[in-house]
């Protein structure tokens, strides 16, 4: 008998018909002599319309709050799931993230999880029933209800399915599996067999929203390979696990990010401490920095500038205010007109070239590159947002990712 985890994005159970598909293939798992574990998404769109609510009354909501609404829809998910497998003949019980012993931090709306406590939902599989647990949610030391960041219902499948060592971890969602870019932008793009976590957490978290990059990051600490499945038909989808035995390649995929946004702090003076100062400030926070520039300086000082997620900016302005004042910097600029794109892929680390192959059709394509940054295995450009979806399709092209080109990009380890 296995420990069968299955996570249902919201598109998969975004109404009856599509929670009577859900339901089946958690049945269809138990019949077949499986413990089933269920992790639900709120349906369809229910969580940017709650929030879209709470906007219509207050500009900047209070954050615990903002979490106790949002949890509410994956609690109407995980009771209608429990009734339609209900109906179907089966013992099923719902738990909220707290009733399944989900215990995180308490940082509201990006909360991360501490430690699962196994018991109840251990005691409800052993009575035979198949456990529904609302994805996305938690609660802290105080009992608060927490959320785990958009996308988090990802990362309670991939938590749970460490804490119970699941043989198994399905995450279904409304593509046939990850591709070499979004399938949605670039029609050409590739449904890849395998890929590696590095891979797929550097694209989880440059913008390619199929993964929630925490719950990647869970896997790979915690070795749960996964695999992402289309809800709506039978396929094997996508296997992510490590590289062993994997045909290595240059670059596995492209990911666009449209959400960020380019800060530059001008006149910054430029002498030790100021940027320890200014990025302990945003990091106090919470606010993640991707990309960060330091013009060379001129007469003791320079300008820096940095990207962070546009949804981000209002904390990362109070952040900077008492830094700015205190070191004496100058304006506080905001350019939320950027795109990234990033490419990324293991082989990359072997061999020379990519860079100036995505820098060259960039070029061709009449496109200025505002910011670049690099690790071993993903390179990123900060571009106008106006040329995002265009440069996307091209740099896709360029490394002959589309459907059909699958030789050129392979290379001998
Ligand atoms: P769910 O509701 O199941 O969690 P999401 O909307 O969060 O689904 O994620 C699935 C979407 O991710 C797809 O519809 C697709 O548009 C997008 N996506 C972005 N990059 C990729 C990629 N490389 N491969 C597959 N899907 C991608
Ligand atoms: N419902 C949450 C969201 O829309 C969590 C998730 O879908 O994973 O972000
Ligand atoms: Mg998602």
């Amino acid at each position: 008998m296995a420990l069968v985890v299955q996570k249902f994005g919201g598109s998969s159970v975004a109404d009856p018909a599509k929670l009577q598909i859900a339901a089946s293939r958690a049945c269809a798992e138990f019949e077949s002599g499986n413990s089933v574990v269920v992790v639900v998404s709120a349906m369809g769109d229910r969580t940017d319309e709650l929030i879209e609510l709470a906007r219509r009354l207050h500009a900047e909501p209070d954050p615990r709050e903002m979490d106790m609404l949002m949890a509410v829809g994956e609690q109407m998910s995980i009771a209608l799931m429990a009734i339609a497998i209900h109906a179907r003949g089966f013992e099923a019980v719902s738990l909220t993230g707290a009733q399944a012993g989900i215990h995180t931090d308490n940082v509201s709306s990006k909360a991360k999880i501490k430690q699962i406590d196994t018991t109840r939902l251990r005691r409800e599989l052993e009575s035979g029933r198949i456990v529904i647990v609302a994805g996305f949610q938690g609660v802290d030391v105080e009992d608060n209800i927490t959320t785990l960041g958009r996308g988090g219902s990802d990362t309670t499948a991939i938590a749970l399915a460490a804490a119970l060592k699941a043989d198994r971890c399905d995450i279904f969602t409304d593509v046939d599996g990850i591709y070499t870019t979004d399938p949605r932008m670039v029609p050409e793009a590739r449904r890849i067999d395998r890929i590696d976590y590095d891979e797929m957490l550097e694209l989880a978290s440059l913008g390619a929203r199929v993964m929630q990059s925490r719950s990647v990051e869970i896997a790979k600490r915690f070795s749960v390979p996964f695999r992402v499945r289309p809800g709506g038909k039978d396929s094997e989808g996508t296997l992510v696990t490590d590289t062993e035995e994997m045909e290595q390649v240059d670059v596995r995929g492209v990911a666009l990010e449209e959400n960020e946004a380019k800060v530059t702090i001008r006149d910054v003076p430029d002498s030790p401490g100021a940027a320890a100062r200014i990025f302990g400030a945003i990091a106090r926070e919470h606010v993640n920095v991707d990309i960060i520039v330091q013009n060379v300086s001129a007469q003791g000082i320079t300008d820096l500038s940095f990207t962070v997620r546009q949804d981000d900016l209002p904390a990362a302005r109070r952040a900077c205010a008492d830094v700015i004042r205190d070191l004496g910097c100058g304006q506080l600029e905001v350019d939320e007109s950027i795109a990234k794109i990033s490419i990324v892929g293991v082989g990359m680390k072997n061999h020379t070239g990519v860079a100036e192959a995505m820098f060259s059709v960039l070029a061709e394509n009449g496109v200025n590159i505002k910011m670049i940054s690099t690790s071993e295995i993903r390179i990123s450009v900060v571009i106008d947002a106006s040329q995002g979806r265009t440069s996307l399709e091209a740099v896709h092209s360029v490394f002959g990712l589309g459907q059909g080109e699958e030789e050129d990009n392979v290379k001998e380890q």
